[in-house]
């Protein structure tokens, strides 16, 4: 665990970010979408539920619009506002056929070089166990980034076929193989994850700022052990 991160490549202009609730980015990933954003690239994101059954205390109805909002700001914060949101149900997302297509409609739509997701495997390293939304959507998407560019695969899903995606990198995953420095950036990150301020109030008795702060500065130093000391963003990388 002590071997050194690769720098993620560069050379690309468009990047997809496909997750499963509002918040998902915002955990650590959005310093790194800040650096590329600040570097000229372009991002958009797509939610594949609005988050609707993340707050215990309030009840779906007002919670999905709710979340959808702070989405967005939270977006905003790091240069992105291109945020789609494609309504499945949130904690139940079904890994399938139905969910590739979605995923590779959104993939032809947008045309990313890079899509990035969220942590796929089982766990979130030892014995975390991951959620199934995660799980299901960061499989669903490695598989949508092929379904994308074959014609038969999905025919009348999205505009034309589009096999230009080079890399998938899976965001918080425990077996990081590449890693984005943030020094610049992860203040920007903070701010994106106190967007998201309903959900972390009723999360945390923490004052939310400190709650932001401390959490992304943890998880950027410690990735920083393996990037030559600096505050870092990690990733799984997958190139086709
Ligand atoms: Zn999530």
């Amino acid at each position: 665990m002590t071997d050194a991160l690769e720098p993620m490549p560069t050379d690309w202009q468009r990047a997809l970010a496909v997750v499963a609730h509002p918040d998902d980015l915002e955990y650590g990933c959005a310093s790194a979408i800040a650096a590329w954003t600040d570097a000229g690239k372009e991002v958009a994101y797509v939610l594949v539920t609005r988050g609707e059954a993340g707050i215990d205390t309030l009840d779906p109805a007002k919670a999905g619009p709710l979340r959808e909002r702070e989405q967005r700001a939270s977006a905003a914060v790091v240069g992105v506002t291109r945020v789609e949101f494609l309504g499945h149900p949130d904690g139940v997302i079904e890994y399938g056929p139905a969910l590739r297509r979605d995923l590779a409609a959104a993939i032809r739509r947008h045309r990313p070089e890079l899509v990035v997701t969220i942590n796929h495997h089982d766990t979130w390293g030892g014995t975390m166990w991951n959620t199934p939304d995660h799980r299901a959507v960061g499989r669903a998407t490695l598989d949508a980034a092929s379904d994308a560019g074959n014609r038969w695969i999905f025919p009348d899903a999205g505009p034309e076929p589009w096999n230009g995606v080079r890399w998938v990198a899976v965001a918080a995953s425990p077996y990081p193989t590449h890693a984005v420095d943030v020094s610049a950036t992860l203040e920007r990150g903070v701010r994106s994850l106190l967007e998201h301020r309903s959900y972390i109030e009723a999360l945390t008795e923490e004052e939310p700022e400190a709650y932001c702060r401390g959490f992304l500065e943890g998880i950027a130093e410690r990735a920083g052990e393996r990037f030559g000391g600096r505050p870092a963003v990690t990733f799984e990388l997958f190139a086709r």
